[in-house]
């Protein structure tokens, strides 16, 4: 399903429990601004490519846009409106001072070299430098971009601006500036977030089974911290595979092999399964955190899981969710259980602005009673509501906060 499809039905599903003007709907169905750019780079044998780029700030009642940048070959317009969108929702809902951004290129970076990454890198910010901007639009690293990709890119900003400023992007490395604990940040949040749906619906976690689509950044740090719980971490998927072990795998040393750079299906012990068979094992605790539009009206009949914790952005397709829902599915929405990544961003935001760095305890801590008192609204609301949907209830709680600030500054 089209993802901007998806998110405005999200939107007007919440609507429709609240009293908003229809005007509200307008102002968030779509991107305040959005870019649409090519940019040339330079490649190895000499030649010049040009790249698709594009930048979406989708609302930015709350503060400065705020979002990551992807790169990927199927990335796409609709997808990075709807992931911004998913953004203004998301740092509404924790009480961040922030809109949402997100940006693409369509390019497969395992494609490119790494001095013509480098050079990709550089070219973005040239071509898109007058748009970001620590009070304007504050990228971070979404899929296939890591913190050498943001160091180039802060490096380049600094250039063109005759600076050494830091906090117009987030997800650097420390020594650039970076925040403690941002790495492992989004992983950790969603484990927060399961245990908390477990405590609700009264699952002992010591034992319990989970499944993880996606063994990237978010996946696999919520797999070391669901394991470091007793969880049994059954089975996880990547690109390539599924591979499946029964007893639980020893997580942290399957994170230090993927993390080396082999592949799982090599990892001993395993027995390797196709992809979309992790959505067939029955489990308690089921983490997409791949892409979005995995979890579809297809594959949901077949998912049998009590905790369905959404590490990615925007898995669940509104068909799957009503399925899983009527199926008795505790579900964690992306906007509240992946909101840990840009929780720790804007720690590392405003440790640069005050210059003033923190220790990984203080961000863990600080992180882990944000996303509690999130989840804590949330499922308040969606018990005093009576609606038996978190992530109904979660959008409701955001709208209703961006639309009184749009009211107040005079947007309608
Ligand atoms: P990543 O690139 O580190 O990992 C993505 C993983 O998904 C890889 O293991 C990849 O092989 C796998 N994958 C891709 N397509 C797949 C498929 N069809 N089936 C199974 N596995 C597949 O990316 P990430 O940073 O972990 O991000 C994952 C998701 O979490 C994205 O939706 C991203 O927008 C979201 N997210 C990330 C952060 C963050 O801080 N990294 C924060 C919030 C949300």
């Amino acid at each position: 399903m089209d993802p901007l499809l998806m998110v405005q039905q999200q939107i007007k599903s919440a609507l429709e429990l609240t009293n908003h003007e229809p005007i509200v709907y307008e102002l968030l169905a779509e991107p305040k601004r959005f870019y649409d750019f090519m940019f040339p780079v330079r490649m190895d044998n000499g030649s010049i490519r040009l790249f698709k780029g594009y930048r979406s700030q989708h609302n930015d009642a709350l503060g400065p846009n705020k979002g990551g940048l992807r790169f990927h070959d199927s990335v796409s317009a609709e997808d990075v409106k709807a992931l911004s969108a998913w953004m203004t929702f998301k740092c509404a809902l924790v009480g961040l001072p922030y809109g949402g951004g997100k940006g693409g290129v369509v390019v497969d970076p395992k494609e490119l070299s790494p001095l013509e990454l480098e050079r990709l890198s550089r070219a973005w910010v040239r071509a898109f430098h007058n748009e970001i901007g620590q009070f304007r639009d504050i990228p971070a690293p979404d899929v296939n971009v890591n913190q050498q990709v943001i160091a180039w890119m802060v490096d380049e900003a600094n250039i063109i601006t005759s600076s050494s400023q830091n906090a117009h992007f987030t997800g650097k490395p420390l020594d650039l500036g970076g925040s403690r604990g941002r790495i492992q940040a989004t992983g950790y949040g969603v484990s927060y977030m399961v245990r908390k749906a477990a405590e609700k619906i009264g699952l002992d976690l010591q034992g319990a089974t989970a499944s993880i689509q996606g063994f990237g950044n978010v996946g696999s740090n919520s797999a070391v911290m669901l394991a470091g719980w007793g969880v049994k971490v059954v089975a996880v998927s990547d690109m390539q595979c599924c591979v499946h072990n029964p007893e639980g795998f020893d997580v942290a040393a399957l994170k230090e092999y993927s993390d080396a750079g082999h592949p799982l299906d090599e990892f001993p012990g395993v027995t390797v399964l196709p992809r979309e068979s992790l959505f067939e094992l029955p489990v308690d605790i089921l983490v997409p955190a791949a892409l979005e539009g995995a979890i579809t009206k297809d594959n949901a009949k077949k998912i049998s899981c009590k905790i369905l914790c959404e590490g990615a952005n925007g898995p669940t397709t509104p068909e799957a969710d009503q399925i899983l829902l009527d199926k008795g599915v505790f579900i964690v929405p992306d906007i509240l259980a992946n909101s840990g990544g840009v929780i720790v961003s804007y720690f590392e935001w405003s440790q640069n602005l005050y210059g003033h760095y923190w220790d990984l305890d203080m961000v863990l801590f600080e992180e882990e009673k944000m996303m509690l008192q999130a989840f804590d609204l949330v499922y308040e609301k969606m018990t005093t509501r009576n609606i038996k949907n978190m992530r109904l209830a979660a959008f409701i709680h955001a709208i209703d906060r961006i639309a009184e600030v749009m009211k107040l500054r005079g947007w309608y």
